[in-house]
């Protein structure tokens, strides 16, 4: 295992570590890590020491250069810092115990079996000893190779325990599995399921990194698959379990909306890395359920699910505790559009559909057309050729208008005070109806999109709705 240290600060903590005879191991993630060759842009290293960890800590920090600044975590008796792209936490060995209604476990301090019977997965409990005499050691007491090698989740307790004890971890089981691409084994399964309602105790932000973290997965549905397998889907993200299912009338059966965003969800993840693209994709066809009707002649339809889709995202993610309006507004606006690239090749590709296309996705037009590209499902390869070929014309027609009339973006070349001042009026609805009919005039192509133009159409509807201009009342 010493392949794993070949970084030269290992040297330097076992040199520390050595001379004031403590213990210390490299154990957890980056272990799991080096052994699967995954590589990561930040390291992100755990040190356990057997003993004090805050002490090591700034004595290694100590000996660096440049010297790095030690934050400290008294409670925890934890400190980290961040050395070149690494950021290396110390951490004191730990024997946990834990009551019922809480996650917070009574905490004394422990040996190194101890700390790792305690940890969530076999394969995140494996360690390497720093100290010089056993330098290089593989401490593995749970068979943690072997579930890595057979790409498993299992946990070094009973998992009914280890999920009990902590739920977050029924969490981490699924977005282990879905980032790893491993199995949960049979007894993680059932112990999820069976302490699914326990996540409850578990606070929606802490909750919502690993969804987040599943999402950004290479294939997120396996995750959402887990979730819904485990019964963990209906208590956190009801909405997106709601879409499951196919109902049948009359011959006629719809599609499962479900399984159909997932596709849509590893289709657009194929294409972007974009965390809130991909929420778009999962949400897009949120509110079909809410908006199912069966109609005798035409079959099910789903009238203005897109529109009521972008109206519960906000809800959602207030859910969720996500953050940030700005990207609940973002993603609100491509499930609200979602449908707009389809029919302007099923209708008519006109100018002025596509001018007003441009004008309401504004910066996030080729997000939207990228989402669009990830809702086709069909599994007639046939078919699915066709509309990507639709999509092709229509992103070389988009381009096309874009280039002529400057649209993305779109500001009004003549501003409501401005309607103002010239005709002498007060704020009203007769300046919201001149600045909308510039606006419809220039996206129709009636006039380009120029002061000049905007102007002398401004006069003249002044003029038919018996407006003067000021300076020659
Ligand atoms: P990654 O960094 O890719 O998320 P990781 O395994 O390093 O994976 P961290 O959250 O960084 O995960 O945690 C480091 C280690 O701490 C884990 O490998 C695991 O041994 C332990 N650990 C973290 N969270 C828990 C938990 N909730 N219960 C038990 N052990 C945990
Ligand atoms: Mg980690």
């Amino acid at each position: 295992m010493k392949k794993c240290l070949d970084h030269p600060v290992f040297r330097v903590i076992s040199d520390i570590v050595t001379r004031r005879d403590v213990s210390a191991y490299v154990i957890g993630g980056f272990v799991r890590d080096c052994i699967l060759g995954r590589d990561h842009s930040i390291q992100d290293i755990d040190i356990l020491i057997v003993g004090k960890g805050i002490e090591i800590a700034r004595e290694v920090a100590s000996s660096l250069i440049p010297k790095p600044k030690v934050s400290i975590f008294k409670r925890f008796g934890t400190a980290m810092f961040r050395y070149g792209d690494m950021e290396i936490d110390f951490v004191g060995a730990r024997k946990e115990s834990y009551s019922p209604d809480s996650r917070k476990p009574a905490v004394e301090e422990g040996t190194l079996e101890d700390d790792q019977r305690r940890r969530d997965f076999t394969v995140n409990a494996m360690a390497i000893s720093l100290k010089r005499e056993s330098y290089g050691a593989f401490i593995d007491p749970f068979n943690g190779l072997k579930d890595l090698q057979d790409r498993i989740l299992r946990t070094p307790l009973d998992p009914d325990v280890t999920f009990s004890d902590d739920p977050l971890r029924m969490m981490r089981a699924i977005r282990f599995a879905t980032e790893l691409d491993f199995q949960l084994s049979t007894e993680v399964e059932e112990g999820i399921r069976k302490n699914r309602d326990r996540i409850s105790i578990v606070s929606m932000e802490r909750i919502t990194t690993e969804l987040n973290k599943i999402m950004m997965a290479d294939t997120p549905s396996r995750g959402f698959l887990l979730m819904d397998k485990t019964g963990l889907l209906a208590i956190i993200l009801p909405e997106v379990y709601t879409l499951k299912g196919v109902e049948t009338r009359e011959g006629k059966s719809h599609k499962d909306v479900f399984l159909h965003t997932l596709q849509v969800l590893d289709n657009i993840s194929r294409k972007s890395d974009n965390l809130w693209l991909r929420w778009a994709a999962l949400l897009h066809d949120i509110a079909k359920p809410a908006t199912k009707k069966f109609m005798p002649d035409h079959g099910w339809t789903f009238h203005g699910h897109e529109f009521l889709g972008s109206r519960m995202v906000p809800r959602i993610f207030r859910n969720l505790k996500l953050p940030l309006h700005e990207r609940t507004n973002y993603v609100s606006k491509l499930v609200a559009l979602h449908l707009r690239p389809i029919a302007l090749v099923t209708e008519q590709i006109t100018d002025s559909a596509l001018r007003r296309l441009i004008f309401d996705a504004g910066d996030d037009l080729e997000d939207l057309m990228t989402l669009c590209e990830a809702d086709i499902t069909s599994r007639n390869p046939g078919k699915v050729r066709k509309h990507l070929n639709n999509f092709k014309f229509v992103r070389l027609k988009l381009k096309e208008i874009e280039d002529k009339d400057a649209i993305r973006n779109f500001q009004p070349p003549v501003s409501g005070e401005e309607i103002m001042k010239i005709f002498g009026i007060p704020p009203s609805k007769t300046v919201g109806i001149i600045k909308e009919a510039i606006k419809d005039a220039i996206l129709d192509g009636k006039i380009h999109n120029s002061r000049e133009e905007a102007l002398r159409l401004m006069y003249k509807l002044g003029e038919e709705i018996g407006l003067k201009p000021a300076d020659q009342k």
